[in-house]
């Protein structure tokens, strides 16, 4: 072996795989709006390097999953909002809250849809909430003017059939692009951390056909399994069908596809789904609990 091969074999190739952070994604809530069905609502984590830095969507129930995995407030960077949808956003006061107790400082951004005559703006939702004088919870807008240690920074993003970058910190960049859901702003977001990389669906029935782009060779994506097959009316609207994910799922090839927002029309209709999602695609398929911990590969 020449002396280069010996140095790269022994030397830089452990250093590179020293390099690399690890990343990891944790369901925090596998269900959707319903009660009865034991999960927590659509809510998921990134974990960088055992830090709990990203957090997409945080609805009913994901607060209580937030602390039983031991994520910190304080090691937060970013909030990503699918939509507004109350199965997606129904804690994100009760984390404001909490956040007093802790040493959370700094900015915390947090995305969302741009609205429409449906939905208010992110920016608009974030403000009804907490500003002061006429928010729901106005004792929280410190939040929002500069007072409290931690500031809660929403931005608005456009309707886009492009891919679009919202951010980027250190090896971190997060690239976004709208999803059909009925008449509701949706986003669906990637995360891209160095070389490893994970795929958000959020809320979407297929028919904007972005997801595709997005979720291109991404290790992990994470599709809503909110309807079953042969899904019609309303429901296939706003929902995508197992036919779909799997025909997405071909095109974007992913190392992992999760299936999370389960629903009481979808749970217990595993195998059916699974068969029609393998049509299409024959990778590794895996249905999301809640506290499911997945490591990038
Ligand atoms: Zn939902």
């Amino acid at each position: 072996m020449t002396r280069f091969k010996l140095l790269f074999f022994y030397v830089l190739f452990p250093m590179l795989l020293l390099a690399q952070s690890s990343i990891a994604l944790q369901v925090l809530g596998s269900g959707g709006p319903e009660m009865g069905d034991k999960r927590a609502s659509s809510a998921y984590i990134i974990w960088i390097d055992g830090k709990s830095k990203i957090l997409i969507d945080f609805g009913g129930g994901a607060s209580l999953r937030f602390e039983e995995v031991g994520a910190k407030i304080e090691d937060l960077d970013v909030i990503l909002l699918t939509h507004l949808h109350i199965d997606h956003t129904a804690d994100l006061p009760a984390l404001m809250k909490a956040s007093f107790f802790t040493r959370a400082s700094g900015s915390l951004h947090l995305y969302g849809p741009k609205g429409n005559t449906f939905m208010p703006h992110t920016e608009s939702f974030v403000e009804r909430l907490f500003e002061k004088d006429d928010g729901a919870w106005e004792y929280l807008g410190d939040h929002l003017d500069g007072e409290a240690d931690l500031q809660l920074k929403a931005h608005n993003i456009q309707e886009t059939h492009k891919t679009k970058v919202i951010y980027t910190q250190g090896e971190i960049k997060i690239s976004a692009i709208s999803v059909h859901h009925g008449p509701i702003p949706a986003i669906a977001y990637r995360v891209d951390i160095g070389s490893k990389s994970i795929t958000f669906s959020g809320d979407m029935n297929g028919d904007f056909h972005t997801l595709e782009t997005l979720a291109y060779k991404s290790d992990i994506l994470v599709a809503h399994n909110a309807v079953p097959k042969g899904t019609k009316g309303v429901a296939s609207k706003l929902h995508i069908t197992p036919n779909i994910i799997g025909q997405i799922a071909r095109k974007t090839a992913p190392k992992l596809l999760i299936l999370s927002h389960r629903m009481h029309r979808t749970l217990g209709k595993e195998k059916e789904t699974t068969r029609e999602i393998k049509k299409y695609y024959q990778g590794k398929i895996r249905f999301a609990n809640d506290k499911s911990f997945y490591k990038v590969p």
